[in-house]
């Protein structure tokens, strides 16, 4: 087996750099020391762990540029998504800074005199993660900003196709002086670091952005020693444009939500379900919208969609739209590629398809693409149906101005997050995750803390 990670920008399939994957033995050590600086980081105050997070974010705020150029080298998204997500991930190191001052306990009112009743909060332990490629430093704060700010210690294992950004970010953590124990990197194959990082007792959660059939054997896995377990899977996000919408809001923020990153983003539109008596003035705007997105290289200027991340992403997304073509769909712009397996680069255009049909792989399997399956409705109730008809549940839009179906729509939408005329909810002050098989638990806002935190009761007795 290689020793080393070959890193390569996906843009030109040219070398960037290279890692050392770590032996068995040498991550169960990281483990070990992880669990060892528990014992002194849990004991920190609040405050000083606030003032060493701020002081990271403010760091990274500093390398933004440097550490933006790093992430699209590595991942290909546009130089100003990567500013984005720099952004957005400082944005949970900040959150978390402040909520670190608000972890209360609470008294509980006896049910006699000779007693006192109290709650108490503690961190949880030793936090271990594993994150995606697709966001290589934002899903890393996510976890990481509320396991510092908790007083957990934390280890993270980064994709193995962008682990740079992510060790980067983490480095700018020592140099304001966060303790290495407290947060460390691991390099390693997936599955070798999962089963380390389930079967060891000193992990006491396992935190999990990424597949859903990689998430089920972490769950299961995590039974070997009772670890809690965080998890933020797949999706098959729906976008439903009512009869009543606005359609030049509607197609814009189908566009935005449906083609970042690519494509490549858990929460991205993969159904847009259309109301047909807006269907066509819809198209109109949709299309033409799309037709203006540009193809390139996420470092140069004015790019809007980089390349697939690797030759796998790229055969799932053609295959889709060969499985639709085939099946009846009608493509109204894109369907064009521009692939050199030989040199590793893969880049799928904007495609929009009509006449999507439930029968189309499309419809229930995640794309991870920048194509738009366009599918019609007469009824709400039939829109919802759709909706709701994949085993995902993580993230779904609707576009109405009508109060009565859009409270409709959010009581009968099963998903963790929704955005009404809004194609971009995610924040780091609000709860993040899906129902179903879309994942376990919350990141973001006040929620997100919880799963790092144990509650102790305790009953004073004898007075
Ligand atoms: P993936 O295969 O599940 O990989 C994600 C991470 O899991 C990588 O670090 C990978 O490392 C590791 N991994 C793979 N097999 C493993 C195993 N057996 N045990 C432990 N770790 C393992 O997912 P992907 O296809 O790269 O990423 C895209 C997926 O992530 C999509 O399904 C997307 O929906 C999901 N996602 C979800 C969210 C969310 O918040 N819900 C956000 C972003 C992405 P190795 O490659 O080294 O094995």
């Amino acid at each position: 087996m290689a020793n080393t990670i070959q890193v390569k920008n996906p843009a030109t399939g040219e070398f960037i750099d290279e890692v050392n994957i770590q032996t068995d033995a040498e991550i169960k050590k990281a483990v070990q020391r992880g669990h060892e600086a528990f014992q002194k980081w849990s004991k920190t105050n609040a405050h000083e762990r606030s003032r060493l997070m701020r002081a990271w974010s403010d760091k990274v705020k500093e390398n933004k540029e440097e550490l933006a150029k790093l992430m699209t080298l590595e991942n290909g998204k546009p130089l100003n998504e990567s500013r984005g997500e720099i952004d957005y991930s400082t944005d949970y190191l900040d959150w978390y800074a402040e909520e670190a001052k608000r972890i209360y306990g609470r008294t509980i009112p006896s049910h006699t005199d000779s007693k006192r009743l109290i709650v108490t909060r503690e961190p949880i332990g030793l936090v271990a993660a594993i994150t995606p490629w697709n966001f290589p430093t934002a899903m890393m704060a996510r976890k990481a900003a509320p396991a510092l700010a908790a007083g957990c210690t934390f280890i993270v294992k980064p994709a193995p196709e962008t682990p740079l950004s992510g060790m980067k970010f983490i480095d700018y953590a020592y140099e304001v002086g966060i303790p290495r124990d407290v947060i460390q990197y691991v390099i390693g194959e997936g599955s070798v670091v999962g089963e380390i990082f389930t079967g060891s007792e000193f992990v006491r959660k396992i935190t999990f952005t990424g597949s859903t059939a990689v998430g089920k054997l972490l769950i299961k896995n995590s039974s070997n020693n009772i670890q809690h377990a965080t998890m933020e899977l797949g999706g098959h996000a729906p976008l439903i444009i009512a009869e009543d919408a606005d359609i030049e809001l509607a197609a814009q923020q189908a566009i935005a939500t449906k083609f970042r990153n690519a494509g490549q983003t858990c929460v991205c539109a993969n159904r847009i379900i259309v109301h047909e008596k807006v269907m066509e003035p819809f198209i109109e705007k949709f299309v033409a919208g799309v037709k203006k997105l540009t193809v390139g290289n996420g470092l140069e200027e004015g790019t809007d969609i980089g390349p697939i991340i690797n030759e796998k992403g790229y055969t799932k997304i053609v295959k889709q739209i060969e499985d639709a073509i085939g099946k009846g769909a009608e493509v109204l712009v894109g369907n064009q590629v521009n692939a050199n397996p030989e040199k590793g680069y893969f880049f799928v255009y904007p495609t929009v398809l009509k006449n999507v049909k439930t029968d189309m792989t499309i419809m229930h399997e995640e794309t991870f693409g920048p194509v738009a399956p366009i599918t019609s409705f007469k009824k709400i109730e039939e829109a919802v149906e759709l909706a709701n008809g994949t085993p995902y549940g993580l993230a779904a839009y609707f576009f109405t101005n009508d109060y009565r179906t859009g409270v409709y729509l959010h009581e009968h939408l099963k998903f963790g997050i929704i955005g009404w005329n809004d194609g971009g909810p995610s924040a780091a002050h609000v709860p993040f995750g899906g129902m179903k098989e879309s994942g376990l638990g919350r990141e973001g806002g006040i929620e997100g803390i919880e799963p790092y935190l144990e509650t102790k009761y305790m009953s004073i007795g004898g007075l």
